[in-house]
């Protein structure tokens, strides 16, 4: 983890650890201030704390957050992520697969742990060996798992997962009951929890609304001691009314990326944790007709200064955004030029003399008072933001910025 040297007026550390926001320190970004990377992401963990107790603060009481920290915590880095939503008061947690599970149980993490993606059969054993709870859609399931149980001796714990209209995984709604009775006769599960998924709650209100009414009507006449849930980022965000279940699985949320289309919606303020920077590595000036990068796709119209950005597709950066979207450098928007690469991308910089080798560009973030969000960055390559977070690669380096952690 790379240090970045920070000082304020006075060059005293301890003010520093005052700053708030230790992002507002970065906004001039300079070789000298940031950290010596080529393609990196700035993970602003004070204010991913902020965004747990205001999604906490949201929700009515007795309504358990279950913390979804699935794909490396939408590419922040689980076990930095864990540890914060932990250390919030967060009690739950989710994951896709058993391997995530595992990688919490590494880290010493003994909380409640939901495998939201089936479980496959050469998997069975890791949710003993991890203590982990499966989400189960059948009956096939339920009878696997309880053989397992049975002939270790080791109970399973499960949510039954109920199809209330996303046409993915679950028991079809008409079909729950009578599952939840076959799998009441299974000695070897502890049903724990009952939930289901939305499939437009971010756009389709009355879908979402059949959804909520069908699953109300599936669950059994006692639930007590259950966890009963339905509502993700969108389904909390787009609620008028408080939950009607008594947890909510919430993701993109907690990063500040509004999972709605109509800010209007986002009820429950949040700011953006992620940030997405690369450098010039090359400057030169072009005449004017030239073509810019494979393809040719892009012909200067006048004669141009272009700076040759450390970062492309390996890193994330979508193809999509070739000729159509811009990165911030200085402040100011410079359009990228011609095809992205696998290693590199050309942009405009005939308007910004100053810029030579080294200095950083902003592919999502703040700069000045420029700014390119997840959402804007997102939509300008056909994606949404979840894919977007799940495209930034390895080589991209995470650097964590806490004033408390200097
Ligand atoms: C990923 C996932 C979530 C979290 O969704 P967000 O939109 O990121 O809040 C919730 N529930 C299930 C089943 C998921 O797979």
């Amino acid at each position: 983890m790379a240090s970045i040297p920070l000082r304020n007026g006075t060059g005293s550390d301890t003010e520093c650890l005052l700053i708030p926001n230790r992002l507002e320190q970065l906004n001039i970004q300079t070789p000298d201030t940031a950290p010596p990377h080529r393609c990196w992401a700035e993970i602003d963990l004070a204010a991913f704390e902020r965004n747990l107790k205001r999604i906490q603060a949201s929700l009515p009481a007795g309504v358990s957050y279950i913390s979804v920290v699935k794909a490396d915590a939408y590419g922040h880095g689980m076990p930095q992520m864990v540890r914060r939503v932990l250390q919030s008061g967060v009690d739950y947690l989710a994951v896709a697969n058993v391997h995530e599970a595992a990688d919490i149980r590494h880290m010493g993490m003994g909380c409640p742990i939901l495998i939201l993606s089936p479980i496959l059969p050469h998997e069975d054993q890791f949710l003993i060996d991890y203590d982990a709870t499966a989400t189960i859609s059948s009956l096939e399931e339920a009878q696997r798992l309880n053989q397992l149980a049975v002939k270790s001796g080791r109970a399973i714990q499960l949510h039954l997962k109920i199809d209330t209209g996303m046409g993915r995984l679950g028991v079809w709604h008409s079909q729950a009951s009578a599952l939840l009775q076959q799998i009441a006769q299974l000695p070897g599960l502890i049903l724990k929890g009952i939930y289901t998924h939305f499939s437009s709650a971010e756009n389709d209100p009355a879908f979402t609304e059949l959804q909520r009414e069908r699953f109300l009507a599936a669950l059994p006449q006692c639930t007590a001691g259950l966890l009963i849930h339905a509502d993700n980022s969108a389904g909390i965000q787009s609620l008028a009314i408080a939950s009607p279940f008594n947890a909510v699985r919430i993701g993109l949320l907690q990063f500040g990326i509004s999972a709605c289309l109509n800010t209007a919606d986002a009820q429950i303020p949040v700011e953006p944790v992620f940030s997405f920077h690369t450098r010039v590595g090359l400057v030169k000036s072009l005449p004017a007709g030239t073509d810019i990068s494979y393809g040719r796709s892009y012909r200067l119209k006048r004669s141009s200064r272009i700076a040759v950005l450390t970062a492309g597709y390996a890193d994330g950066v979508p193809v999509e955004l070739g000729n159509k979207s811009q990165v911030l450098i200085a402040g100011q928007g410079c359009p990228i030029l011609g095809r992205v690469t696998m290693d590199q991308t050309v942009v405009d910089v005939t308007d910004l003399p100053q810029v030579r080798a080294g200095d950083c560009a902003v592919l999502i973030g703040q700069d000045g008072d420029a700014e390119i969000t997840t959402s804007q960055f997102s939509h300008a390559a056909v994606t949404i933001p979840w894919e977007t977070l799940c495209s930034i690669t390895k080589r991209v380096a995470r650097v964590y910025i806490s004033p408390r952690e200097l």
